[in-house]
């Protein structure tokens, strides 16, 4: 059964869900609408699961606004995988894909991309320690540009989908479904399902047929992402229960409001935290202003010696997920779409407690 007990989770991923859908998921697990079978122990080729799955792609385009000509699809291997398979797809045989690095996620997409053939860097944020997002230069003669819409890590994010002269491909891993996408701009927008749209298991892929690249041999079957679409995501078996999981997540935001609603409560949230972070004497904000997130807050203790008493303040208040990641160290507060504004208020509180008491 799903905890009663409220817990703010800040966790960077898997993410917060809610609590609706975590019950239903559960629901579904023990019994499917009452056909006395399990979610996971039907044939996913069975008119039930058939139907989950065309749900699942409806609400991402009724959601996003998805032009036709883009297909939606539910595969396997996460983002990661994600890395690879839009290399391999993207990239011409003679050609080449230019990389924005904006951070952790874009270097391993950047590396991973090598494996396919020649990639390049066209903005580099290492110089600026990551700080910020610098703006992409005009781009030499490769195929497409990728980018990391928004830094999980870092904490920063592009403002808007930057201008471009190439198609881009976008990993929004972690801010997909928390604003609307202009998909004039894109060949493919991908994501793990586990920041901002289900449990972890399933990574989506929304792309435009008519760019992927011609290629002289056929790509290894898994990472063909036009045979995927021809089979409906039913290339093989789909990972079901991150599939309906998610699902049942899309079909809430839909009945919420859609994304117009969702956008809404993020930026109330993001105001809400980075306005504490700017107030408060003890914390400072790690990423520079204008490319702040509005999915991952990311600052740091002026003071180390306060850290041990907001452990344990947060502790006490049942704040989770606030430490930032191994990497960079600090706090990291992860506002994802499920998040609602009050946990965002208790940890402002605590950080307020904080100060009154050992400022
Ligand atoms: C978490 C994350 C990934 C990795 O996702 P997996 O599904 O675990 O492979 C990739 N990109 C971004 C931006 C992420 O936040």
């Amino acid at each position: 059964m799903v905890s009663t007990t409220q817990i703010h989770n800040f966790s960077a991923g898997p993410c917060i869900l809610p609590q609706s859908v975590m019950i239903e998921a559960a629901e579904a697990v023990r019994e499917l609408d009452g056909s006395g079978l399990s979610l996971i122990e039907i044939s996913h080729r069975s008119p039930a699961f058939v139907a989950i799955m065309e749900e699942a792609q409806a609400n991402v385009r009724k959601l996003l606004n998805v032009p036709d000509r883009f297909e939606v699809l539910f595969l396997q291997g996460g983002a990661s995988l994600g890395f690879l398979t839009t290399a391999s797809n993207f990239m011409s045989t003679n050609g080449s894909l230019d990389y924005a690095i904006t951070g952790t996620w874009s270097k391993k997409a950047f590396a991973e991309a090598k494996h396919v053939g020649p990639v390049h860097k066209i903005t580099d944020g290492s110089e600026l320690g990551f700080r910020s997002i610098p703006a992409l230069p005009a781009s030499s003669s490769a195929d497409a540009v990728h980018i990391t819409t928004n830094n999980t890590i870092f904490g920063t994010q592009y403002a808007t989908d930057p201008a471009t002269d190439k198609p881009l491909i976008g990993d929004m891993s972690s801010d997909i479904f928390s604003r609307s996408i202009d998909f004039d701009k894109y060949a493919c927008v991908y994501a793990g399902a586990q920041k901002n749209m289900g449990p972890a298991g399933t990574v989506m892929y929304i792309f435009d047929p008519s760019l992927v690249a011609e290629n002289e041999l056929p790509l290894p079957s898994y990472l063909d992402l036009k045979l995927h679409a021809s089979k409906d995501s039913m290339f093989n078996t789909p990972p079901v229960f991150a599939v309906y999981t998610s699902m049942l997540n899309l079909r809430w935001m839909l009945k919420n409001g859609g994304l117009e609603a969702v956008e809404q409560r993020n930026r109330a949230k993001a105001q809400t935290m980075y306005a504490e972070i700017d107030r408060n004497a003890l914390f400072t904000g790690f990423a520079e202003t204008d490319s702040r997130s509005v999915m991952n807050a990311t600052f740091t203790a002026v003071d180390a010696a306060v850290e041990p008493a907001f452990k344990k303040m947060c502790a006490e208040a049942c704040i989770n997920g606030v430490n930032g990641h191994k990497s960079v160290g600090g706090y990291r507060a992860s506002m994802y779409n499920a998040l609602p504004l009050s946990s965002v208020e208790a940890l402002v509180d605590v950080m307020r407690e904080l100060e009154r008491t050992h400022g």
